[in-house]
């Protein structure tokens, strides 16, 4: 497992509910909680490491053994209050950060790995990184919800990582869109 990075084409793609958790399952999750954290981050999604499923993780701590590692399965935003302008970055555009306005406050439900239901009203920092993460599942990145302005400051960055990609696939050493779509959709037929 790996994380993928823009413009990579599980990013842009709309996950599907999970229905069903097995031990498999488990360890995927297992395994994204020790690449988030191996790269300081505080919350990770399956698109981000090429699975096409509703969930995500986060440890607001970024560290193991701090904090606390939560599993948001199949999460439904609701109830958004207020607005709030803050800096953003993702593991899948290392190195890039922009400013995003999100709301304030959120409610969310979301299963746990044991298949048990939970609520929780957030804000501040938990309220943020639940809607980035949510965001993912959807197949949108924070440069999505940045100004026109902000846009225009990250756009020779975002070119460098599409050239990237496009060398990378020039070489060989990436599979093409197709190859990625299929492979998603054996995933789905599986879990979802
Ligand atoms: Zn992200």
């Amino acid at each position: 497992m790996q994380i993928v990075t823009y413009p990579h084409y599980t990013l842009r793609y709309k996950s599907q509910p999970l229905k069903r958790v097995d031990a498999a399952l488990r360890k995927l999750v297992a395994e994204m909680f020790d690449l988030m954290y191996e790269a300081n981050g505080i919350g990770l999604a399956g698109n981000q490491v090429d699975l096409p499923l509703r969930l995500f993780v986060v440890n607001v701590a970024a560290e193991p053994g701090k904090g606390e590692e939560l599993v948001f399965i199949n999460p439904v935003l609701s109830h958004p209050k207020g607005n709030e302008e803050g800096e953003e970055g993702c593991l899948s555009l290392p190195g890039l950060s922009g400013s995003v306005v999100r709301a304030k406050q959120i409610h969310v439900q979301a299963y746990n790995l044991k298949g048990e239901e939970f609520n929780a009203n957030l804000d501040g920092l938990f309220a943020r990184v639940v809607q980035h993460e949510n965001d993912h599942l959807d197949g949108v990145l924070f440069t999505d919800r940045m100004t026109t302005t902000g846009k225009l400051t990250i756009r020779e960055s975002l070119e460098e990582f599409e050239l990237e990609q496009q060398n990378l696939r020039d070489l060989g050493q990436l599979e093409s869109d197709e190859a990625i779509a299929q492979r998603l959709d054996e995933w789905v037929q599986k879990y979802c």
